[in-house]
């Protein structure tokens, strides 16, 4: 069998960042599993994983616009200190949740000072070249249920 639209693949994969630093990885309890071919994952990783067998080990360089996009100057924005709770701990790097009519979504503090904070909710990956080396572990046929849900279901549960 192989990587082709509405199979499940599962696989191990480790990120790296330019400086070759570690940035995610698969969970070393088991791999990533998903939909092929249906957006569940970046869609240079779906192109690169398409045809690949079972043991296929690879690497794989993927560009910003096939990967987590450009930089998005318009969701990093400035705000002051005196918006949030005196009682917030703010630090770099800290995430939360901030909902606006375009939706909810995770913001990362980048800057601080005394009187300000900037908050950037793009994806920590957007903007740069990825790396990665994968290993497929397993492939199977998609249910039906699964396929119209449009994620997997581990060990045939359904949510
Ligand atoms: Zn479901």
């Amino acid at each position: 069998m192989k990587v082709e639209k509405n199979k499940v693949v599962s696989m191990h994969y480790t990120l790296r960042d330019k400086g070759g630093k570690v940035v995610d990885q698969s969970e070393s309890d088991g791999p990533l599993s998903f939909i092929q071919g249906i957006g569940n994952i970046i869609p240079g990783l779906e192109r690169a994983l398409e045809g690949k067998s079972i043991g296929d080990k690879f690497k794989i360089t993927i560009n910003p616009e096939d990967g987590y996009g450009d930089l998005n100057l318009e969701l990093i924005g400035k705000v002051p200190r005196s918006n949030f709770d005196a009682s917030e701990e703010l630090e770099l790097g800290l995430v939360f949740e901030v909902t606006n009519d375009q939706g909810t979504y995770l913001a990362r503090v980048v800057e601080l000072d005394d009187t300000h904070v900037v908050l950037d909710a793009n994806h920590p990956m957007a903007g740069q070249i990825l790396y990665f080396e994968i290993e497929v572990v397993a492939i199977r046929d998609a249910s039906l249920t699964e396929l119209s849900h449009g994620h997997i279901h581990p060990n045939g549960e359904s949510c």
